[in-house]
């Protein structure tokens, strides 16, 4: 199937997920996720409107998107895998959503950054709601202390949570955990929802699904 007819299909499915849940469709954006697709493959999306994109690899982005933001000034682009600190100046040029963040020094970089700039790109706090010790992200317990100390201590434009499941579970009472931690900190923004999950996610309040392999199909 056609990348045009899999972003119609995903945002027909987006749709009924927010009916079902009685909440807005406008309140739940789409980022396609782009990652190992070539430009002609994004180009396919774009040509339907999709507009919000996000990628892995700062490299891989660095070399994928100048080109096409410089011909849609409104294309969003978000990094969601894992950010070296090092990494940062490069993350700062390419793109206008980092949702990686977190651990302290990852938030000293980018503070610096930002100060340097004048500018920063929207924060996520990536949160790792399953506990599980091979994955990136700050855990539960200490998740209110560290978004308290990225938007208080270095006043960082924090603005949502970020969370990915574990795998072969039933992912609604970790998408839960995340939403009531985004609602005590007031971040309206909830990134969580994969293409196996994301009717879940839309019903425990996402705001921001990240949808790869059912738009662009298998990597
Ligand atoms: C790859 C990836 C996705 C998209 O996964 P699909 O199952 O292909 O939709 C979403 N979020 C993150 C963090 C990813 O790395």
């Amino acid at each position: 199937m056609s990348v045009a007819r899999q972003i119609q299909n995903i945002r027909d499915a987006v749709q009924a997920a927010c009916r079902a849940a009685a909440r807005d469709p406008a309140t739940v954006r789409l980022a396609a996720v782009s990652k190992t697709k070539p430009a002609d493959v994004i180009q396919a999306a774009l040509d339907v409107g999709q507009r919000l994109f996000a990628e892995n690899r700062v490299q891989e982005a660095a070399l994928k998107f100048p080109p096409l933001k410089a011909k849609y000034p409104d294309l969003r682009l978000h990094l969601i895998g894992p950010l070296q600190t090092n990494k940062v100046k490069q993350a700062f040029d390419v793109f206008d959503g980092i949702e990686v963040l977190d651990r302290a020094s990852l938030a000293l970089a980018i503070a610096k950054e930002a100060q340097k700039r004048g500018c920063c790109p929207d924060l996520f706090i990536e949160v790792n709601s399953g506990g599980e010790p091979q994955k990136a992200g700050i855990l539960l317990p200490e998740a209110p202390a560290f978004i308290n100390y990225c938007r208080r201590d270095l006043s960082l434009p924090v603005t949502g949570l970020m969370t990915i499941p574990p795998q072969g579970q039933d992912p609604i009472p970790y998408f839960e955990r995340v939403a009531a931690l985004a609602a005590e900190h007031e971040l309206k923004n909830i990134s969580m929802g994969m293409s196996g999950d994301f009717v879940a996610a839309i019903a425990c309040g996402a705001t921001e699904v990240r949808i790869g392999s059912a738009i662009f199909g298998a990597r």
